[in-house]
């Protein structure tokens, strides 16, 4: 199968063609540094990364642009609160921005823009757009004539009439029509300001990107992402402004994200019903959070709770136990064992693995099945790992497969010193441990001892059966 991308402008799955063969050129609509992301913030930002590099996989280049909105109404109000200069809560939370994701596993952008290094562009663009009649000046702010655009609304599929009223229009008294949006805001006194041709000011929060897009990837896009919410009217208004502009198609993928629940409700700043990354990542794994995201295919609603992580937690888990028993196997084998016909078969069926994963997520990045193969693959090296006599060529397949998911996912499955072996996985383990006892398998039972006393799992052998304990 080849990849299959859901378009929010066709709304249809589409067989993925990109501009340039073999390159992808990919925008991401990034945050506004004013504070802390939210739980919510950070869905886009994994589930496009994951995006990105199952992409990578698949042989294409990327050139992943995300920008930093680093001047808005709202870092102004966060500057007089934290008594703080604007470019200094900008760089406050770019930082901890940084500290965040990377702790998630995202790859950095090929470039992250931010709007007050790109003012001259910004300009630039605004006032071609006013030279051809699709923006106006009125008392020192800037407006898009949203109706001169034709197309206004095929991204959201909704007619003019009713974008009309939509309620997310900000509707001012220096608009000529309610639809018109704000491409350059004039300087309150006292506030930051850029000096224009229409007077101090700074930019409206959509030119931004339609701008840094075609700064730093060219008129037309491969794929352009963002969380649901931002399809009316950020993208629609992204799309109005380019394809005015330069009279060509802006992006030619529209791929969104679904909504981050809390509670059966969408986990946002104004509804303060958020709660941070970074809190967050104090009692959980970043590795978990990251499981979690990708468990649930990305135009779905994900529910967060105690139960949705601890179940992402244990399903993590499973992986990583197989992953680690593999290698503990293969560090301590004395000799190799072969069987052709065995072999064979086991290589055979790693490769159907490998091709239901990338079946998967050649299907709008099912990453939620991709998982399942994942699970499957994790449940045959266990089956192997359960026999008498391994090939340790085979179990070097398993391992670097299982090593290629967890790369495409973004996860890691190496321990680390603050992991606990889950209470389920121990009992596995010994079971597993009393089954290769009963079939006189003394070598796997010791294995397996050993493995738990690393992990600090102390057993002891009753007559009534083995009982266990953290040492
Ligand atoms: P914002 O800071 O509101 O502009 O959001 C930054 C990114 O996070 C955008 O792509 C939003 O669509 C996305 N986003 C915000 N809240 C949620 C949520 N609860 N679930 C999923 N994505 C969200
Ligand atoms: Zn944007």
């Amino acid at each position: 199968m080849s990849l299959q991308i859901y378009n929010t402008l066709t709304r249809e799955k589409e067989l993925f063609k990109p501009l340039e063969s073999g390159k992808v050129k990919m925008y991401v609509c990034g945050p506004t540094v004013y504070n802390y992301i939210h739980i919510g913030n950070a869905r886009p930002i994994i589930v496009f990364d994951t995006v990105r590099r199952y992409l990578t996989y698949r042989g294409y280049e990327v050139k992943f642009v995300s920008n930093f909105t680093d001047v808005d109404d709202k870092l102004i109000q966060a500057a007089d609160e934290l008594k703080l200069t604007v470019p200094e809560v900008a760089s406050r939370f770019i930082g901890a921005y940084f500290d965040d994701v990377d702790q998630l596993n995202v790859a950095k952008a090929s470039i992250n823009p931010r709007v007050t290094e790109n003012m001259d562009e910004i300009i630039a663009f605004i006032s071609a757009l006013e030279k051809s009649g699709f923006a106006y000046q009125s008392e020192g702010d800037v407006y898009f004539r949203s109706k001169k655009f034709t197309d206004y609304g095929k991204l959201s599929h909704q007619p003019i009439s009713e974008l009309q009223h939509g309620k997310r229009v900000e509707t001012s008294e220096r608009k000529q029509d309610e639809l018109d949006f704000t491409l350059w805001k004039a300087a309150k006194p006292g506030e930051i300001y850029w000096e224009s041709p229409w007077g101090n000011g700074r930019p409206g929060w959509h030119i931004e990107c339609s701008t840094l897009a075609r700064r730093y990837l060219g008129d037309t896009i491969d794929i352009h992402a963002g969380g649901q919410d931002l399809i009316f009217p950020h993208h629609e208004d992204e799309i109005a402004q380019s394809e005015a502009l330069t009279g060509k198609t802006f992006a030619n993928y529209w791929m969104h994200n679904g909504f981050l629940n809390i509670d059966g409700e969408k986990m946002s700043k104004s509804l303060g019903n958020f709660i941070t990354l970074h809190d967050l990542l104090k009692e959980h794994d970043a590795n978990v959070i990251r499981f979690f995201m990708l468990s649930v295919h990305y135009r779905r609603p994900i529910s967060l709770s105690e139960a949705t992580l601890e179940d992402a937690k244990n399903g993590l888990e499973r992986l990583k136990t197989a992953y680690q028993n593999i290698n503990y196997r293969i560090e301590r084998a004395e000799e190799d064992y072969y069987n052709e016909e065995e072999q064979e078969n086991l290589l055979e069926q790693l490769i159907e693995l490998k091709q239901q994963f990338e079946d998967e997520m050649d299907d709008d990045f099912n990453t939620a099945n991709a998982i399942t193969a994942f699970y499957e693959l994790a449940k045959r090296a266990n089956i192997y790992l359960a026999s008498e006599w391994v090939s340790i060529q085979v179990l070097r397949e398993f391992l670097s497969m299982m090593s290629l998911f967890a790369e495409v996912l973004g996860l890691k499955l190496e321990d680390s010193d603050s992991m606990r072996l889950a209470d389920d996985t121990v009992n596995a383990l010994i079971e597993e441990r009393q089954i290769a006892k009963s079939e006189h398998n003394f070598a796997r039972a010791d294995e397996i001892r050993d493995l738990l006393k690393e992990k600090d799992i102390v057993l002891e052998d009753t007559a009534h059966g083995t009982r266990w304990r953290r040492g």
